[in-house]
């Protein structure tokens, strides 16, 4: 029977010696695999098979023959005539007369075509259908995957996540099938960028994730992410119509950046979303300033609960003149919040803060009724601008409330302006149009705010009543710095909104020079520092009185270049001492340190910029307390313009060397062990040790 079945090829039969060599194998196995019925004998067992790419590391040939432990059912790869076959094998171990391990007794059977559809059926589970990706489960397993293994190897691996801009208005207002559509170009643009199908995941509806082993070089990681952002913002063609996309990615580097898969998923998510915050269309490194920023998120979210029944939010309102004649025509109110604790925050930091915590129905429903309250005592024919959230103008309510702060302020409606950006034709345009008959059936102007930072489709201010276009001081800035084509696009705007018969305010306008370009290119109303910030509602009435005011232009000739001088904490760590220093500006290459008293050229010293960014430096020119120092290693781009070292030392040898992270003192978090400021490190005393452990980025 044994024979048959051996014969049969339904399984074969197998013996080791002590050592692991073959000593017996059936024969039709052993000519298929050896080329002869005796070609297996003396070959060893182990080097035969190989473990399947998913095994446990319990569950593999080597270990149980190493134990020399009884197993069954142990699954093995083997390459059968250039084809891979998956083999069960079983084996029980054997003892000589005296009690000595002797060999194992075994059996194995093909399991090829079993193997194969299970592993088919676990990629059908874990793959994203639309795509033929993985899915959030087998990317969040290949996560834990890496990060198990990695810990033990010291490696590091970078997660990127890649989300798409505004997709959901795509997907609402194209259809879901231009939706599908549109992902599945995303994903084999993706797949070819990131050149590897198996580091690239669907982890959400516009969400795709990117595990990298071995990646933590952000220099090349921020090219990668740039690459994304470039490559999946090109026009996709869907059935004959175009589309656009934007893209924005989060990156966070494992173990630098978390030491468990949640971690790390949670500050690439915070990478991601600040990479949003920025407009989109860019990628950001995280950063533990991330993590403390969405705690003071949470906390001002708590806050601004509160905010309006503690009497903390005012209005205040900011002239809006006549290009021609100085003269002050209305004003747009602004939220203002003055904290308790904080003092005053930029409606800029808290609003989007309302929008996120829904918040904003109430705030800004207060501010409309404030501002018609306020408008309503001013004299003559002064109009009052409010901002209306795209979340109030969703709102189908939104006319009934306008017409109630009308009414119980007694403002004619033609005094209400209501300021709406773009971002509300994203929505249903049918609910869109509706509103904008409503509103306009009430009597309020309407005004097109911030045009020039979103879509700014002159095709919307063909089908929308509005008013008044304001040009944003985002292109207002461009007119001046890059020559002439903002110039030639204000233009254009202007002469549209003249033949549609709207106005057009400037904003942000803050020098002569760009007063005088707004004047040359007929914009008829001017806002900005130029004129005035916002004042308070009281001193407001002080102006007005006469029901006039007009206001003479003060301030600077021209633009300043926004270029900020650095005042940053850094560390410097020189021999075995670690002195506070700072950060007068800093550029790729090189960087101005003061603090450090005396220090002859041509020293050289480690940096620390923070999160273990360290950066070897010489210094090139010495000055009393300042050093022009010069990186050995240039830095590079961190995504949002700012500069970071493209290796990080790891908190292992950080720690090694006596420094630890404080991740609730970002900058600068170094901290000290022993006490007088300066520090005694322990473990690197040379720029030579010190250089192995950067550029090792620190794996050591
Ligand atoms: P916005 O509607 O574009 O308002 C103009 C912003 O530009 C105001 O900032 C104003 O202070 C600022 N600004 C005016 N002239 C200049 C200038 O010459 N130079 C510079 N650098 N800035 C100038 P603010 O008050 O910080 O408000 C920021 C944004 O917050 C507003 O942008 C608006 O989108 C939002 N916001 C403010 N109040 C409200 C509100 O009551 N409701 C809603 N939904 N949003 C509001
Ligand atoms: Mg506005
Ligand atoms: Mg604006």
């Amino acid at each position: 029977m044994l024979s048959n079945y051996e014969e049969m090829e339904l399984g074969w039969f197998w013996e080791t010696d002590a050592e692991g060599r073959i000593v017996y194998a059936s024969e039709p196995v052993a000519a298929k695999l050896a080329g002869s019925p005796d070609g297996l004998l003396g070959r060893d067992l182990m080097s035969l098979f190989k473990s399947p790419d998913d095994a446990d590391r319990r569950r593999t040939l080597p270990f149980q023959l190493i134990r020399r432990a009884k197993f069954e059912h142990m699954l093995a790869m083997i390459d059968m005539d250039g084809v891979e076959h998956c083999w069960s094998l079983s084996g029980n171990p054997q003892t000589d007369a005296k009690g000595n391990f002797a060999g194992y007794l075994g059996h194995g059977v093909d399991v090829t075509a079993q193997h194969q559809s299970a592993v088919e059926s676990s990629r059908l589970a874990t793959s994203d259908q639309l795509t033929g990706l993985a899915n959030r489960v087998r990317m969040a397993a290949k996560l834990d995957g890496i990060m198990s293994a990695m810990r033990a190897q010291r490696r590091p691996c970078a997660v990127m996540l890649v989300n798409l801009d505004r997709f959901k208005p795509i997907n609402d207002s194209m259809g879901h099938a231009v939706g599908d559509a549109l992902l599945k170009q995303v994903a084999t643009r993706l797949v070819k960028i990131v050149g590897d199908a198996d580091k690239v995941g669907r982890i959400g509806g516009d969400e795709f994730q990117i595990l990298l082993q071995d990646a933590h070089d952000r220099g090349s990681l921020g090219e990668l992410a740039t690459a994304i952002v470039e490559g999946l913002s090109q026009p996709y063609s869907i059935n004959g119509s175009r589309c656009l996309v934007g893209t924005s990615v989060g990156i966070a580097v494992t173990p630098f950046d978390g030491g468990t898969s949640e971690e790390v998923m949670r500050n690439v998510d915070l990478a991601l979303y600040d990479a949003k915050c920025g407009g989109g269309g860019g990628y950001r490194f995280f950063s533990t300033e991330f993590l403390k920023a969405a705690n003071e998120r949470r906390e001002l979210e708590q806050d601004l609960m509160d905010a309006l029944s503690r009497g903390e939010i005012a209005v205040h309102y900011q002239p809006v003149v006549n290009a021609a004649t100085n003269e002050v025509s209305g004003f747009e109110a602004l939220m203002r919040w003055n904290h308790p604790k904080r003092g005053r925050i930029s409606p800029a930091v808290f609003i989007p803060i309302a929008e996120e915590a829904n918040l904003i129905p109430a705030l800004g429903e207060w501010t409309l009724r404030q501002a018609c309250m306020d408008a309503a005592k001013w004299p003559g024919e002064l109009r009052v601008a409010v901002n209306v959230s795209p979340i109030q103008f969703a709102n189908e309510n939104l006319p009934q409330i306008v017409v109630s702060a009308l009414a119980n302020s007694g403002l004619p409606p033609e005094r209400l302006e209501l300021e709406i950006t773009e971002s509300v034709f994203l929505g249903d345009s049918f609910e869109t149009d509706a509103r904008f008959a409503a509103l306009k059936r009430l009597g309020v102007r309407l005004a097109l705010d911030d045009f020039g930072t979103g879509y700014s489709s002159l095709g919307y201010l063909k089908t929308a009543p509005f008013d008044k276009i304001k040009i944003d001081q985002s292109f207002v800035r461009g007119t001046t710095e890059e020559g002439a084509r903002n110039q030639a696009i204000i233009a254009a705007i202007v002469a549209l909104a003249n033949a549609l018969g709207m106005e057009t305010t400037a904003e942000g306008i803050e020098s002569f020079d760009q007063l005088e370009t707004m004047k040359a290119l007929k914009v008829s109303h001017i806002q900005g520092f130029l004129y005035s910030r916002a004042v308070s509602a009281e001193e407001l009435t002080g102006y007005i009185h006469d029901g006039k005011w007009v206001i003479k232009p003060n301030g600077p000739a021209k633009q300043r270049h926004s270029r900020h001088a650095t005042f940053r904490k850094v560390g410097v760590i020189h021999d075995n001492h670690y002195y506070a220093a700072v950060l007068r500006n800093f550029s790729a290459s090189g960087a101005l340190i003061d603090g450090i008293v005396d220090v002859p050229e041509g020293t050289q010293f480690v940096v620390d910029l923070g999160e273990g960014q360290l950066a070897v430096a010489t210094v090139r020119r010495a000055m009393n307390h300042q050093q022009g120092v010069e990186f050995e290693q240039p830095l590079v781009d961190d995504g949002t313009g700012g500069l970071c070292t493209r290796h990080r030392v790891s908190p292992a040898v950080l720690a090694a060397a006596g420094l630890t992270y404080d991740p609730s003192n970002p900058k600068n978090n170094l901290v000290a062990k022993t006490g007088d400021g300066q520090l005694s490190l322990p473990a690197f005393h040379t720029i030579t040790e010190w250089k192995a452990a950067i550029e090792g980025g620190g794996m050591v």
